[in-house]
């Protein structure tokens, strides 16, 4: 799998044997960048808005974006804007920080031209290795994941909707609280003084995009029509 996945129950996946060797202070940042899916509701968002096996992995760069900017003002290191991962930011989807999932998602769709003809049936290619966050973010599901009948003889119950909906309160509660403490909701909605974002100009697509949906792309590129490295789906990597 290589890292972490969640899905929409709640259940968190690891790939000890990936994570093990990255150290305590990636997999910390990483979890908390898999809890902001589901803090976020990513997963029903995506449904609300008709994301489907074609689209469901760009949905999860989108979201990737929209988590991790507010990670890197929060002191996530690893989500710098020169991280060395080239984990998803914003600036690498040619947009300013501080948007909303649904921005991103339709500014990369609208760059792709739609999905239809080759760029769909690259999108779903079965031979292509998985990448993403899991269905809990909105994107393709893991291979591990846990079907809707299985809870691993009960080890594993699927959170109730409630029992979300109550993680989300609470959540949102502490961050309100924080909030209140000038400095210590960095990259929060409350630490901007609920200011709308600043609106940026949309540069061109970089290479470390490119390389982020190669696999939506091999068929038709974004709005530049060289070629892309390698093959495959889209990496949507934390
Ligand atoms: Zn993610």
């Amino acid at each position: 799998m290589g890292a972490f996945a969640v899905d929409a129950a709640h259940h968190c996946y690891v790939d000890f044997a990936a994570v093990g060797t990255r150290g305590p202070q990636y997999g910390a940042q990483a979890l908390l960048h898999e809890c902001s899916h589901l803090l976020a509701d990513h997963a029903t968002l995506a449904q609300d808005l008709g994301v489907g096996p074609t689209t469901s992995q760009i949905w999860n760069v989108a979201a990737d974006a929209a988590i991790n900017d507010d990670l890197r003002d929060g002191g996530c290191e690893m989500f710098n804007d020169d991280n060395p991962h080239g984990l998803v930011l914003p600036a690498l989807l040619g947009e300013p920080d501080y948007l909303t999932p649904h921005h991103y998602f339709a500014s990369l769709m609208a760059r792709l031209g739609g999905l239809s003809g080759g760029s769909r049936s690259a999108v779903g290619r079965d031979d292509a290795p998985w990448a993403g966050c899991g269905s809990g973010s909105g994107g393709t599901a893991a291979p591990c994941e846990l079907d809707d009948t299985d809870d691993l003889g009960g080890a594993a119950s699927a959170a109730t909707g409630t029992e979300r909906e109550r993680v989300r309160v609470t959540v949102a509660t502490a961050i309100r609280d924080a909030a209140k403490i000038r400095g210590s909701v960095p990259g929060s909605r409350e630490a901007r003084g609920g200011r709308p974002p600043r609106r940026g100009s949309r540069p061109g697509v970089t290479g470390r995009l490119r390389a982020r949906l190669v696999g939506v792309c091999r068929d038709r590129p974004l709005d530049q029509p060289s070629s892309l490295p390698g093959a495959g789906h889209v990496a949507a990597r934390l």
